[in-house]
């Protein structure tokens, strides 16, 4: 089963999402926990959620992954900051337990002045006192390009994070093909080796879900710039590669690439193309 979707609004709400994917032939979606940039979020639905729940049952469609939004900084210098990351993290994990095999995925921050080991440490206790034992969401740690100060820009960062954190069972990784490639792993030439180092420094048991971006840039750029399937420096053979490849093969892919509801549409169909049986 070649589960795929796309980025979707979330401002319609979940059986709008669930409705949007099954128009455009995805069997899955990713959208924004709430504001992407500031952080807003609308009063819980549950009777959307118990509805998308039953048209998920009914329609087949695999888990949602959530997407923190991009101003959360659980390694910011100043408290607040942290708190209000925290907050979040917190509030959006209640909310997802609504909806069962919930993702949540975050980028895992910017340390600013103050250093990997220092940032990797805030972003550890940030996730100590987020994560509740009994909870069924899994989160997600993104792969940064390393774009400024960010953390997660090696599979050394990430693995850093998550030995740190006491319940670590919840804690997955979500690859992100347009940042792995900026940040400099070469998955177009050596995909295998790629794989490889993932699967010695992290553990391919923690990969979770797989952001399906071209880039706009050539390897290890560090601009984190996005660009349609096949129009960049990563390329349509590349990603063939990397959507039939036996480690990623039963992972969701998620299309986070410049494009409106119908370019998402064609992008599926072009993937389903490449994807053998
Ligand atoms: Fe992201
Ligand atoms: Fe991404
Ligand atoms: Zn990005």
């Amino acid at each position: 089963m070649f589960k795929i979707g796309c980025h979707l609004s979330t401002s319609k709400g979940y059986l709008a999402m669930g409705k949007e994917a099954v128009s455009i032939a995805a069997n899955t979606f990713q959208y924004f926990s709430r504001n992407p940039r500031g952080g807003a979020v609308k009063p819980l639905n549950l009777e959307d959620i118990q509805n998308f729940n039953a048209y998920s049952q009914e329609h087949g469609l695999h888990p949602p992954l959530a997407h923190a939004p991009y101003t959360l900084n659980p390694c910011a210098q100043k408290p607040n900051i942290r708190e209000f990351a925290l907050m979040v993290m917190k509030d959006d994990i209640e909310r997802l337990e609504h909806i069962p095999g919930s993702l949540y995925n975050f980028h895992p921050g910017s340390h600013v002045q103050q250093g990997v080991s220092v940032g990797i440490e805030l972003i550890a206790n940030t996730l100590n006192q987020v994560l509740d034992p009994n909870q069924n969401t899994l989160v997600l740690l993104e792969t940064m390009a390393g774009k400024g100060t960010e953390i997660g820009r090696s599979f050394e960062e990430l693995r850093q994070i998550i030995d740190k954190v006491e319940h670590n069972k919840l804690m997955g990784v979500c690859l992100d093909t347009c940042h792995v490639y900026d940040a400099g792993y070469d998955i177009v030439q050596d995909l295998d080796g790629v794989l490889e180092d993932f699967d010695n420094i992290i553990g391919l048991q923690r990969l979770k879900a797989v952001h399906i971006n071209d880039s706009k840039n050539p390897i290890k750029s560090h601009k984190d710039r996005h660009e349609k399937i096949g129009k960049g420096h990563i390329g349509m053979e590349a990603f063939e590669r990397i959507i039939n490849h036996p480690a990623l093969v039963s992972l969701p892919f998620y299309l986070e690439t410049p494009n409106d509801v119908a370019g998402y549409a064609e992008e599926i169909a072009a993937l389903k193309n490449r994807r053998h049986k």
